[in-house]
């Protein structure tokens, strides 16, 4: 996720027009006999010899990567012998005409939500559950998150969630989905810390399983999982090699190929070239900065940039960049501290994480370098660095606070230095351009990604995905983790490397892709999967009806027309009175609103007179009448309220 915000969409609606497919073969079939590439059933026979193993399997635990490693160069000498055989043995022994289904639960025609269910017989297993920001029509939601019900219909078949990285939209929706169902959580060191003080937060626990990079683990018995180290912009980031019984799925989870990572903890390209001459049967492959030519710069070269920035500078630096990205806040404190800086942490996310990673160690700084930020006013200007959140000018952040001068320990002066260590997320820019705005009004320089390098993206750029097609070199290819331009764009890359359009899938959330180790095909709608919105404690109970009134009451208003009405005697008694609110301002509108009383009072006594006896017709007519009056005299549609009293 992060660089991008979520373009919600009820995902599941439009799927004729979604799904045109890439069947419209442009580079087609010649280059793929080229290559050569007939090998989907290699990886069963694979899955055979691991089976064999046992012993080297790695179920659950920490563990350190050796067994896995023994147990690659076991798997390296059959494949190639092995591929006139077309038969998976583990089909053979669970049952041999079943399919495996790929369900993406979201993060299809978005960017966000991220869940993916993969299905043989009566097993499933999950990658990741995130969440989506919501859309600026989505009127007082926090959240969205992926529909569950499938997921919670699957309920015992459930073997696990395997959690690629700690980004939202990865692992956010995790603590709904425990809520309603126990579901065993696997994932790396960091991304398990994130979801354990996610769960924190919402009084829960869950067993969770720590794995680490090259480990081999089980799901059930139809799901081995092989975790690999990939480089995002996030620490511990990997993605799965997943041995189905009809064969190999690769998910590369969100990654850019980074040569200089700053954990120094580098991609194994040899075991991905290994993974792909083995036969991979299906690749799922991040999609989101498609469109973008040429490579993503290392996280290395941010640091480049702001290491002269920190050295030339004498005043006080604030720097905003994303909470998550430990990477980039560890080179910040780095350079911070070569130029002899302290460093305070500023912002609840930042330090809710800094002290996670703290904690885990994927951060380190010396005590005597940290400051709390109250005790930052004893530290010279240019002895001090405040590390923020904000980087997108969200209101409530401390960068916008400080912006407008409501924050309560940091203000703005002249000569501050302040840096955005990000680039605007579609969507966010122009609340990024009102922060950057006061900042400069209040005397501070700010730099951000237009005037200097400060961010690079944490995404595959054309080049990086062109050497990942190449090494995985799968059998069929479903684009994800994009809205619908890029996992188009993504197919059109994959058939310009020499892919068959038919081996291309784009699917919607809720499609299903049946393989068998020979074959593909899609589903459309196979299953449930809309955006499920959260409002405060409410999941799902906000849904379009709620959302169309919101968007009237935020567009026109409200108009509240009360009477007291005596029934018997068929007689208004009081009222009708006129309350408004984001209507007009009564006070400089008194006449508008006495004569809204007038055309109350005429529709319920005529009523009245007609004999009319049903409480809601009454009501209706009310509601009608005023409504054409004020549309009339103001051309606008404020949502209309009767409320009658009965005496
Ligand atoms: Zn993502
Ligand atoms: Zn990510």
């Amino acid at each position: 996720m992060s660089d991008y915000k979520n373009k919600n969409k009820n995902t599941n609606k439009n799927k004729n027009t979604r799904n045109k497919n890439s069947s419209t073969g442009r580079y087609k079939a010649g280059a793929e006999k080229g290559t050569g590439r007939k090998r989907p059933a290699a990886a069963a026979k694979k899955t055979q010899s691991s089976d064999r193993r046992g012993a080297a399997v790695v179920k659950h635990k920490h563990k350190s990567a050796e067994p896995a490693r023994s147990a690659r160069k076991e798997q390296v000498r059959p494949v190639r012998a092995a591929r006139s055989k077309q038969k998976p043995v583990k089909a053979q022994r669970h049952r041999s005409d079943a399919p495996v289904r790929v369900i993406p639960l979201g993060g299809l025609h978005e960017i966000g939500k991220n869940m993916t269910a993969i299905e043989y017989g009566d097993e499933v297993m999950i990658i990741d559950c995130g969440l989506s920001f919501p859309d600026d029509d989505m009127f007082g939601i926090d959240k969205v998150i992926p529909d569950f019900t499938y997921i919670t219909t699957c309920g015992k078949k459930i073997r696990g969630l395997v959690i690629t990285h700690g980004h939202e939209d990865h692992i956010g929706g995790v603590p709904y989905l425990l809520k309603q169902l126990n579901v065993p959580v696997y994932g790396m060191q960091f991304p398990l810390g994130l979801i354990r003080n996610k769960l924190e937060e919402h009084g829960m626990q869950a067993e969770m399983h720590q794995i680490r990079p090259g480990e081999v683990f089980r799901l059930g018995d139809s799901f081995r999982i092989e975790a690999l180290r990939i480089t995002h912009s996030i620490a511990d980031s990997i993605c799965l090699k997943i041995d189905t019984p009809a064969g190999v799925i690769f998910h590369t989870g969100d990654f850019k190929i980074d040569y200089t990572p700053v954990d120094g903890n580098k991609i194994d390209f040899a075991r991905l070239a290994q993974i792909g001459s083995e036969g991979v049967l299906l690749m799922m492959a991040d999609s989101t900065n498609v469109m973008r030519p040429g490579y993503t710069r290392s996280e290395m070269k941010v640091g480049e940039t702001l290491d002269p920035i920190f050295r030339s500078s004498r005043s006080r630096i604030i720097i905003a960049t994303f909470s998550s990205n430990v990477h980039r806040i560890q080179r910040i404190i780095d350079i911070a501290i070569r130029c002899k800086r302290k460093v305070a942490i500023s912002g609840r996310s930042m330090v809710n994480v800094f002290e996670l990673a703290k904690e885990l160690g994927y951060i380190r700084i010396p005590d005597n370098m940290l400051v709390d930020l109250n005790d930052t006013r004893k530290i010279p200007d240019h002895e001090l660095v405040i590390i923020t959140t904000g980087s997108q000018g969200e209101p409530m952040s401390a960068l916008a606070r400080m912006a407008s001068m409501e924050h309560k320990t940091i203000r703005i002066k002249k000569g501050d230095m302040v840096i955005l260590s990000s680039t605007p997320v579609p969507g966010n820019e122009l609340t990024v351009s009102n922060v950057v705005d006061q900042l400069i009004e209040k005397g501070a320089e700010v730099i951000y990604s237009d005037i200097a390098e400060t961010h690079v993206s944490g995404h595959a750029c054309r080049e990086e995905l062109k050497l990942m097609h190449s090494l995985i070199r799968p059998r069929f290819f479903m684009p994800v983790h994009g809205e619908y331009r890029h996992l188009q764009k993504h197919a059109q890359l994959a058939e310009y490397l020499g892919m068959s359009s038919r081996d291309i899938f784009i699917l919607s959330n809720g499609d299903a892709l049946t393989l068998t180790g020979s074959s593909a095909k899609k589903q459309a709608g196979a299953v449930q999967a809309d955006a499920i919105m959260v409002d405060g404690l409410g999941v799902g109970d906000v849904g379009n009806i709620v959302l169309r009134d919101r968007r009237l009451l935020s567009e026109a208003g409200l108009i509240i027309v009360s009477a007291a009405i005596d029934w018997q005697a068929r007689k208004l008694v009081a009222g009708p009175d006129v309350i408004t609110r984001g209507f007009v301002y009564v006070r400089e509108n008194e006449d508008l609103i006495d004569a809204t009383c007038q055309v109350a009072k005429e529709t319920i006594e005529n009523a009245l007179s007609k004999n009319v006896n049903d409480w809601n017709a009454i009501r209706t007519s009310v509601r009608e009448s005023v409504k054409r009056f004020i549309y009339g005299r103001t051309k606008r549609t404020p949502i209309i309220l009767p409320i009658f009293q009965e005496v």
